[in-house]
Order: C-alpha cells, then sequence, then structure tokens
C-alpha cells in the first residue's frame, strides 16, 4: 500500500499547482510533513515549485504552489498487440511524447522482444526513461513479469520482464493492458475520482480489469478479469476450446472482421456503424453480467466502434440498461475510454510504470 509521499503526489497529480497548505487540507496530512514529502519529491525530480509565489490575500507568507515535474523523468511504454508493439514515451501527467509502431515479422516471442529490444535505444536516444511499462493483452503474472498466455499470439509463459531488462538495463514492469488501462483512467482519465470501476477492453483480446476500494483486484498471479469465455456471444461460433457461444470469439477484431467478410478494422471504422451495432450489444450483453457482479462506480469500455461511433454508444448504453438490475442511469455510469484509439496502446504501456511509480514515488524514482 502507498504511503504519505505517494498521497502528496496523486494529490499533486489530480488537483497541481497547489500550495503546500491545500495539499495539507486536501489530504489531512501535517503542514510539516507535506513540506518533508515535497522536499523529497523534488529531491528525486518528481514535483518542482512553479513559477510566482501565490500570496494569500496579500497576507501571511508567500506559497508557492508545486506541481508534477514533466520537465525532469519520463517513463517507456511497450504494448504488444496482435499484429504490432507500440513504443511509447509518456511525461509523468501521462502525456505521450513519442510513439512508435513496430510490425511483428513473425509472432514468436523471440522474435518479437529481440525488435523491440533493438528498437528502443533508437528510440529512446539519449533519453534515459525511468522504468519501462510493459501492456499486453490477455494473462499477464504482474509479480514474476511474465505472459502467461496470450491466445491469439499462441504464447505461453513469457518472461518479458527478465528479457527485456536484461536487454535494456532498465527496471521493467509488467501488466495487463486491461488493468493498465483502468490505471491510466484513474490517474489521467475521466473516472479519476471514483473508488471501483470495472473497465471491459474489447480489440484481439477481451479482457476485463476490476477496481475496487481504489485498487486493482489481480487475484492469484493475477489472473483476474478473464471474459473471454462468457456464454453470450453467438452460439454458432465455437472458440478454441470448443464451446459455442464464446464472448471473445464472437466479438474480437478478428472474428468481427471475418463476419464482415474479412473487410479491416480500420476500413470498417473509416465508414458507418451499422456493421458494429450487434457487436456493441453483444458487449453489452456482457458488460451487464459483469456489472451486476461487481456492482462498478463507473463502467468504462474501450471498444474501438463505441469510441468512434455515438450510435454504438448508444447501442451498448441501451443493452446494458435492458439487461442489468443495477445500471439505472447508463448516460452517467457506462462510459467510452478516455483515450482515443489512436493513443490507447501508447498510453497503456507508459502506464503500467507510472502506476508503479504512482504508488510508491520514493522506491521507484532516482534523483
Ligand atoms: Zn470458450
Amino acid at each position: 500500500m502507498s504511503g504519505a509521499p505517494a498521497t502528496v503526489l496523486r494529490a499533486v497529480l489530480r488537483h497541481g499547482p497547489l500550495a503546500r497548505s491545500t495539499i495539507a487540507r486536501l489530504t489531512g496530512l501535517s503542514p510539516a510533513g507535506v513540506s518533508r514529502h515535497c522536499g523529497s519529491l523534488a529531491d528525486r525530480g518528481l514535483v518542482v515549485e512553479t513559477e510566482g509565489p501565490v500570496s494569500r490575500n496579500g497576507m501571511g507568507r508567500p506559497h508557492v504552489p508545486v506541481d508534477i515535474d514533466t520537465a525532469r523523468h519520463t517513463v517507456c511504454g511497450v504494448h504488444i498487440a496482435h499484429t504490432q508493439c507500440t513504443l511509447s514515451l509518456l511525461d509523468l501527467r501521462g502525456k505521450v511524447l513519442a510513439r512508435q509502431e513496430i510490425p511483428h515479422e513473425d509472432q514468436t516471442p523471440g522474435t518479437i522482444l529481440r525488435a523491440v529490444a533493438e528498437a528502443l535505444p533508437v528510440f529512446l536516444g539519449d533519453r534515459r526513461p525511468l522504468a519501462i511499462g510493459v501492456a499486453a493483452g490477455g494473462w499477464v503474472d504482474t509479480d514474476n513479469g511474465v505472459v502467461v498466455e496470450h491466445a491469439s499470439l499462441g504464447w505461453r509463459n513469457v518472461p518479458v520482464r527478465e528479457i527485456l531488462a536484461t536487454a535494456t538495463g532498465l527496471p521493467v514492469h509488467a501488466d495487463s493492458h486491461a488493468r493498465a488501462l483502468v490505471r491510466a483512467e484513474q490517474l489521467f482519465g475521466e473516472v479519476r475520482a471514483s473508488e471501483s470501476v470495472l473497465h471491459l477492453f474489447v480489440g484481439n483480446v477481451v479482457d476485463a480489469a476490476i477496481v475496487t476500494g481504489g485498487q486493482t483486484h489481480r487475484g492469484p498471479r493475477s489472473a483476474a478479469g478473464d471474459v473471454a469465455h462468457l456464454p453470450v456471444g453467438d452460439p454458432g461460433i465455437r472458440c478454441g476450446r470448443g464451446h459455442a457461444g464464446c464472448f471473445e470469439a464472437t466479438v474480437s477484431d478478428e472474428a468481427w472482421a471475418r463476419r464482415t467478410a474479412g473487410v479491416s478494422m480500420r476500413k470498417l471504422l473509416s465508414g458507418n456503424a451499422d456493421p458494429f451495432l450487434e457487436r456493441a450489444r453483444t458487449v453489452g450483453r456482457a458488460a451487464a453480467l459483469l456489472y451486476d457482479v461487481v456492482n462498478p462506480e463507473v463502467l468504462v469500455v474501450t471498444e474501438a466502434s463505441v469510441i468512434h461511433f455515438p450510435e454504438c454508444l448508444r447501442a451498448l448504453r441501451a443493452e446494458i440498461a435492458e439487461r442489468s438490475h443495477l445500471c439505472a442511469a447508463p448516460e452517467h455510469t457506462v462510459l467510452p475510454s478516455s483515450f482515443d484509439g489512436d493513443s490507447v496502446l501508447a498510453v497503456a504501456g507508459g502506464a503500467v510504470a507510472l502506476g508503479v511509480l504512482y504508488a510508491d514515488p520514493l522506491s521507484h524514482a532516482v534523483g
């Protein structure tokens, strides 16, 4: 669990620039403690005093506000997807400063991770990020930094942390991209006030992340969030395990492109919402089930058509309202991702590293 420095840093992230007295009021920490923590965070280049003292009605001593230092440190993201990896460089407010896509030549872990390791020094140049965050779909064991199972890539038990840490000499953290994106929402997105969030990701991989009490639920070996085989899909389609009507086998990008005569997602998204409405309704069926199990304050859906077409967001919300017992006002509690389709993969990798930093800043940054 995070300590007082993390509490101070997150208050500055959320509300900064802030005077130390305001941080004390917002966090309930003593003014002396806040000053001490701000000093430690400034020593490590995480916060900075902003320009110009702000006086309080001309009375008392000036209050110099502190803000997140976005000029000094960066983090690097590596997002591993079905057809490409996305390298990214983010500042400490989650802004994407640079990104690069590396298409896969083949999908073996060795080939993909070697290509990433070779591209990183050129991509980073003389910038040395605090850490690398790796995000991938499917089952990622966060504690051990291992992609346990990624069905569409055919990966099993790939030690991504060890491989990339050895290749780069940088600290490496790994997580599922559903959890990475919910962390990004909490830190930088629209839903950051929410204590309980359910995030549903629908792309080539379909998975979920669950936040309760402000903390991401992982479960043993970080396996929580596998929703691929919920029986809410087309009964005429069989998944890789031979079951009929599984969620992922029906709505994944690949499955949906097959349904629409092989037209690519990119091409479909440049047209109209029609080819996606049934998919939005199927996602809504799964979302309604999960909504009633978790009872979140907010459900976030990252799915290209829901982000892109208002009609798909309406269809999703209507299906959830129809099927959920608990979701009475989906226009307020069912939200598309805060990150647009172009930035979502670049944000996900970096958010893994930023999540670790904001949870325990003094252990993960040096001045
Ligand atoms: Zn299945």
